[in-house]
């Protein structure tokens, strides 16, 4: 028996992500493929860039998609900012600030730790007797949304207390992007990263990008080159910003680069703000259900996420059973804990096209069911 085509079930995704993908950005994505230096796809990819520019709220000129997922957003900001001189500050209070932490280590660079507490949004106070302490420090590394936890950090403050200290700051805007209030110039942020297929509910695979022009700048004074070859952004910029005449770096994922251009339309089309605020909206409904159902908030209520809802596993409850029959029964996907959380709390999320009143109801719905059977 031949191996037959792959039919995926259809799944309603409320997970930390990937969140589910709008019918839109499905028929974007199956659109003819053009060649990658088509005259046609530069116009497009263009409009990818300004249309990142609105999302992030910046005028960064160095603003564009990684052709990978978000760990390699996160990549490409520290190989090309952070050298083995450099003493990187990170603001751990999760899984993905670990990841921080690891890529500083692998630059061979010295990372010094704020430990912040899992479910908590860091502790500014903490970051700012670190610097303190730290006169040598050059950058500051945090993560706005915590995906691992739900909490979401003070970004603002912890920009404003970095600048003070002259520090540049790298942000991990994976979750927050499209979510949640982020305001790239405003705040002053140096380097952010995000993903695609979170609350901007496109597909996988890719990583909007912003560097200030500070930052910019110093990958362009570079002594020595960046260790990696993909993610050197010295080779990039030719290919995403020729100024007419581009460059082959790599083939640019054609196809999904439509799907996260129609994504982006849809984000423009409903506006940033009423994007925050229907998140904020579904949030509190589904918090309330949530709640009625006798289930726990792990982040206190003013530190919440709310794209990703973090509550305890009953005592007494089977947390793989109740994930299975929501799959199985509801074609309903929510998350497992991660990290210090594994085993004891459920992540649902509520990620941009996701983010809809009959998601909320049938969640609640169906995890009543779950736990009463
Ligand atoms: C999902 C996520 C990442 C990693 O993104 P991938 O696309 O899975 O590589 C990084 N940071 C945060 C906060 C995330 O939620």
């Amino acid at each position: 028996m031949p191996i037959q085509s792959f039919i995926p079930p259809e799944r309603t995704l409320m997970g930390p992500g990937p969140s589910d993908v709008s019918p839109r950005v499905l028929s974007a994505l199956a659109r003819p493929t053009i060649g990658h230096l088509d005259p046609m796809f530069i116009e497009m990819m263009d409009e990818v860039k300004s249309l990142l520019q609105y999302a992030f709220q910046t005028k960064n000129t160095y603003t564009m998609a990684i052709s990978a997922p978000g760990s390699a957003g996160m990549e490409a900001c520290f190989v090309n900012l952070v050298t083995p001189d450099d003493t990187v500050i990170v603001c751990q209070n999760g899984v993905f600030g670990a990841r921080m932490i690891e890529n500083v280590v692998r630059i061979g660079a010295k990372a010094v730790v704020v430990e912040g507490e899992w479910g908590r949004a860091v502790d500014p106070k903490a970051l700012e007797e670190a610097l303190k302490q730290t006169p040598q420090a050059t950058f500051v590394a945090f993560v706005h949304a915590e995906t691992s936890t739900g909490a979401l950090s003070d970004c603002k403050t912890l920009c404003e207390i970095a600048r003070k200290y002259d520090c540049l700051t790298i942000v991990d805007a994976v979750t927050s992007l499209g979510g949640v209030e982020l305001r790239v110039d405003d705040w002053g942020i140096d380097a952010v990263y995000s993903g695609s297929q979170k609350c901007l509910s496109c597909v996988p695979g890719l990583s909007p990008i912003s560097f200030s022009d500070k930052a910019a700048e110093i990958i362009k004074n570079r002594d020595s080159s960046v260790q990696s070859w993909f993610l050197d952004q010295s080779l990039v910029m030719g290919y995403w910003s020729g100024q007419g005449k581009r460059s082959y770096h790599h083939t640019a994922p054609v196809n999904s680069l439509y799907a996260l251009h129609e994504s982006l339309v849809m984000l423009q089309n409903e506006g940033l703000e009423n994007s925050w605020v229907r998140h904020q909206a579904q949030h509190k409904k589904l918090a309330a259900g949530l709640e009625s159902l006798g289930l726990e908030f792990i982040v206190p209520e003013d530190e919440r996420l709310p794209q990703l809802n973090l509550v305890y596993i009953p005592e007494g409850i089977d947390d793989a059973k109740v994930r299975q029959f929501l799959l199985t029964e509801y074609n309903l996907e929510i998350g497992a804990g991660l990290g210090k959380f594994a085993g004891t709390a459920w992540r649902i999320g509520l990620m941009g096209h996701t983010a809809r009143n009959e998601n909320v109801l049938l969640c609640l719905a169906a995890l009543k069911e779950a736990l009463a059977q």
